[in-house]
């Protein structure tokens, strides 16, 4: 019998999850650890934030459905990973101390969100607010509400959204929340007192950490910069970008830009995004040394079967060198899955500015992506324990996204910008073109459909993370 366990229940550990309970539950032991004991729909905390859905809309409890796929669930956290004696330690959510052996092991993290590498960012000690879990959400909610009852009294108000590191990644959660916003406070005619601004660390707009797009439109070619930036002009939202934020104080939101200026935005309602890194985890030998750096980067993320260390033109030019089976090489038996893998290198254009300000978005690994890797591990694991030997792979240069940015939720006068690219990393020797991306599968498309579209994802991916009939039928 062999043993699984999986930490996180988040996009990647649950897809994870279902396939390898599917597959393996009644004969193995497969464990679940995660921190939550509910497993929560991440992309309709965009809706929670503006007060469009009711929190309960976007999570269910995990028990039930692990109860049926014979999962055995702790809800805790991990604290200790023993690679050689292959057990974790993790500490139940009532404060006992668990000790929990594995053959294959998942880590499914996500981030760990470092708000304080940002002076004064973030809900808990800094000025500004988070859509990145449910908690900062509802926070998120109830100070959106008051800036609205301000408006409402007439005070000229602005809100900045964007990216509160010259490294955070996410770009298109706080896209989708500007336009969210854009369009509540348009239906509700508050929105001529309220300036919207864009702040990114992005290249230039419609970047989103993945180099941005480009899609033929007949003999034209239309960029993302150019669609994004039509979508602002038409709403009257500003934008800033080039921009690496390193503090926040209670009016102003400071950053340097690419020539090495620094500057300010004035604020009264942000939401940016912090750096992510990899969840601290102990990595323990069987002498009780630290062996973190055979497992983790500097970021805390898990090294797999990527090449790293490749200058940004080298990795550019080499699709091989993004990870296909998500396997730590020191480790066999230890995988990662979605945000927690170590990618070799950011997708968007690096840029380092004269004062040594490394202001580069880090690689995406959205929803999408990381169901697509818990997919591929899981699937992978199924293999080692049936037959001993992998057959599944997918490398990011060979996935496709889609990126459905809502602009309010409504089914009658909602709309939604589609952004549909593959692949994910651009493949310059699949696709020699400009962006290395198939430029007829690759779309940008903004209307109601778009707005059904999402609408409809929030109802079939709630209904395969539950693991109801079909569910395997709904890709990821
Ligand atoms: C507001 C918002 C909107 C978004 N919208 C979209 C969208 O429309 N489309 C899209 O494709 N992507 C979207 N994304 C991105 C998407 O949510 C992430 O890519 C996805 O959640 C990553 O999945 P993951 O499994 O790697 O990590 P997570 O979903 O973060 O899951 C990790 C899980 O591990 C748990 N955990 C962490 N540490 C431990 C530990 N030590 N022990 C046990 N458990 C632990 C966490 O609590 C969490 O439950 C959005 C993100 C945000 C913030």
């Amino acid at each position: 019998m062999a043993k699984i366990v999986i930490i996180g229940a988040g996009f990647a550990g649950q897809t994870a999850a279902l396939y390898l309970g599917d597959a393996l539950g009644k004969n193995h032991q497969i464990t679940v650890i995660n921190k939550y004991d509910y497993f929560g729909f991440v992309p309709s905390w965009v809706w929670v934030g503006v007060g469009h859905m009711d929190p309960e809309k976007t999570h269910f409890p995990l028990a039930p459905v692990y109860k049926k796929l014979h999962i055995h669930f702790i809800h805790g956290l991990v604290t200790e990973i023993h690679p050689d004696e292959q057990y974790v330690v993790a500490k139940e959510n009532d404060g006992q101390e668990t000790r929990l052996e594995y053959d294959y092991l998942i880590n499914a993290t996500g981030p760990r969100l470092n708000f304080d590498a940002t002076e004064g960012l973030g809900p808990a000690k800094g000025h500004t607010y988070s859509i990145c879990t449910l908690d900062h959400t509802l926070q998120t909610r109830e100070a959106y509400q008051k800036i609205k009852e301000r408006l409402s009294k007439g005070e000229k108000l602005k809100i900045v959204i964007g990216t509160g590191h010259p490294g955070a990644t996410c770009q298109g959660a706080a896209f989708e929340f500007l336009s969210n916003i854009h369009k509540d406070l348009s239906k509700r005619g508050l929105r001529r007192n309220a300036e919207l601004t864009w702040l990114s660390n992005e290249p230039a707009l419609g970047d989103f950490g993945v180099r941005g797009m480009q899609i033929k439109k007949g003999k034209k070619v239309l960029t993302s910069e150019e669609f994004i930036k039509s979508i602002f002009e038409e709403n009257d939202i500003r934008w800033e970008v080039q921009k690496g934020v390193y503090q926040v104080d209670e009016k102003q939101i400071y950053w340097e830009d690419y020539d090495g200026k620094k500057g300010s935005t004035a604020y009264d309602f942000a939401m940016l995004i912090p750096q992510f890194l990899g969840v601290p985890i102990k990595y323990i030998d069987k002498e009780g040394n630290d062996v973190s750096s055979k497992i983790i980067n500097k970021g805390g993320f898990i090294l797999v079967d990527a090449i790293y260390g490749l200058e940004p033109k080298a990795l550019a030019e080499n699709p091989d060198a993004w990870p296909s089976v998500y396997q730590n090489p020191n480790y066999p038996n230890i995988f990662a899955a979605g945000i927690a893998f170590a990618p070799p290198g950011s997708i968007s254009l690096p840029h380092v500015n004269p004062n040594g300000m490394s202001i580069t978005a880090a690689p995406p690994r959205t929803g999408m992506v990381s169901g697509i890797i818990g997919r591929v591990v899981a699937k992978n694991i199924i293999d080692l324990v049936k037959r001993g030997r992998m057959s599944h792979h997918e490398r990011m240069t060979e996935m496709v996204a889609a990126c459905i940015a809502s602009m309010g939720d409504s089914l009658w006068d909602g709309t939604a910008a589609t952004m549909i690219m593959y692949p994910v990393v651009p493949d310059m020797r699949r696709y020699p073109n400009e962006q290395g991306r198939d430029q007829f599968v690759t779309h940008l498309e903004i209307g109601l459909g778009g707005a059904w579209m999402k609408r409809m994802i929030h109802h079939t991916f709630l209904w395969k993370f539950k693991g109801r009939v079909g569910w395997k039928i709904i890709p990821e």
